[in-house]
C-alpha cells in the first residue's frame, strides 16, 4: 500500500493571553527564531507530511506571509488562514478550506478523501521526524491517534471550592499532546457535528480543549494515544519559555 497524503494543519491564532507579553507568544523569539518557526521547521523537513495550512490571527496574515513563510522559504504551506475564537474554531476553518478547496491553487490542492490531517498546535516546538512516523503508524492502523505522554504527577479532580473530589488511577492518565491525527474525511464528519451542536456543549458548559474529544464525541471511532515525548511541550507562560530555551540549548549541543 503506497503512502497516502498527509496534511498539517499548524494552528497559531490564539491570543497567548496567558504569556502577559505584547508580542504575540508566537512570533516571539526563541533562540533567535520564532516560536512557530520550530513546528513548520520540522513540517517542511519531514517525509511524512507532504502539506501545510497554517492558521493565524486574521490582522496577521499578510505579515506571517512574508516574514514566516516566504521569509524561511516553508514551501509546504499551502494556505494561510485566518482562524477563530477558540482552537476548534481555527482548525474548522482550516478544515473548510481543506473541504472547499480555497487555497487558490487547486492543482496543489491536499486530498481531503483518503488523506490522514496532522493537527499541531504551532506553539509546541519540539515536535520530531520519529513522533510524525509513529503517528503515521498509528493513523494507519486505528484511524484516529494523538500523541501524548503518562503523566507523571498524580492528577486530582476537584470540586467548584478547589478541593479534592476524586483521584484517578494514575496507571490510565495521560497527558495529551500534538500531533492529533486523523483519517480526513472522519475528523471533517466530527467537526461538522461539532459546529452543529456547538450551541448545546457550550449550554452544558462543556468545553472542547482538543480534536480527539471532538472524534470521541461524535464518532464511533477509538483514538489511540501514541507515545510523543516529555520535551514535546506546549509553550503557554513565560517559564515555558525559558524550560524550551534550555531544550533547544542542549538539543544544539547534542
Ligand atoms: O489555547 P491553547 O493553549 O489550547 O492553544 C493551543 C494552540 O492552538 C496554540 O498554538 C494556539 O495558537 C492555537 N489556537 C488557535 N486558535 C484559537 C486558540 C488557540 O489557533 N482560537
Amino acid at each position: 500500500m503506497g503512502k497516502k497524503r498527509c496534511t498539517a494543519i499548524v494552528l497559531a491564532a490564539g491570543r497567548g493571553s496567558r504569556m502577559g507579553s505584547g508580542v504575540a507568544k508566537q512570533y516571539m523569539l526563541l533562540r533567535g527564531r520564532p516560536l512557530i518557526w520550530y513546528a513548520l521547521h520540522a513540517v517542511e523537513e519531514s517525509s511524512v507530511i507532504d502539506d501545510c495550512i497554517l492558521v493565524t490571527g486574521a490582522e496577521d496574515i499578510s505579515f506571517v506571509k512574508e516574514e514566516i513563510v516566504a521569509r524561511y522559504g516553508f514551501h509546504k504551506v499551502k494556505a494561510v488562514v485566518a482562524g477563530g475564537k477558540e482552537r476548534y474554531d481555527s482548525v474548522y476553518n482550516a478544515l473548510r478550506v481543506l473541504a472547499d478547496g480555497e487555497t487558490g491553487q487547486r492543482d496543489t490542492r491536499p486530498d481531503i478523501k483518503d488523506g490522514y490531517i496532522f493537527i499541531q498546535d504551532g506553539a509546541r516546538p519540539f515536535l520530531t521526524e520519529e513522533i510524525l512516523k509513529r503517528c503515521y503508524e498509528a493513523v494507519e492502523r486505528d484511524h484516529a491517534c494523538v500523541a501524548g505522554m503518562p503523566v507523571k504527577d498524580t492528577i486530582k479532580i476537584v470540586d467548584e471550592t478547589g478541593c479534592a473530589k476524586q483521584t484517578p488511577d494514575r496507571n490510565f492518565m495521560w497527558q495529551v499532546q500534538t500531533p492529533q491525527v486523523f483519517d480526513a474525511p472522519l475528523i471533517l464528519s466530527a467537526y461538522e457535528r461539532l459546529m452543529q451542536e456547538k450551541g448545546r456543549l457550550l449550554r452544558e458548559g462543556i468545553s472542547i480543549t482538543d480534536d480527539a474529544m471532538v472524534v470521541e464525541t461524535f464518532t464511533d471511532c477509538k483514538v489511540r494515544l501514541v507515545e510523543g515525548g516529555y520535551e514535546n511541550m506546549k509553550v503557554t507562560t513565560p517559564e515555558d519559555m525559558v524550560v524550551a530555551e534550555a531544550l533547544l540549548e542542549k538539543s544544539d549541543e547534542g
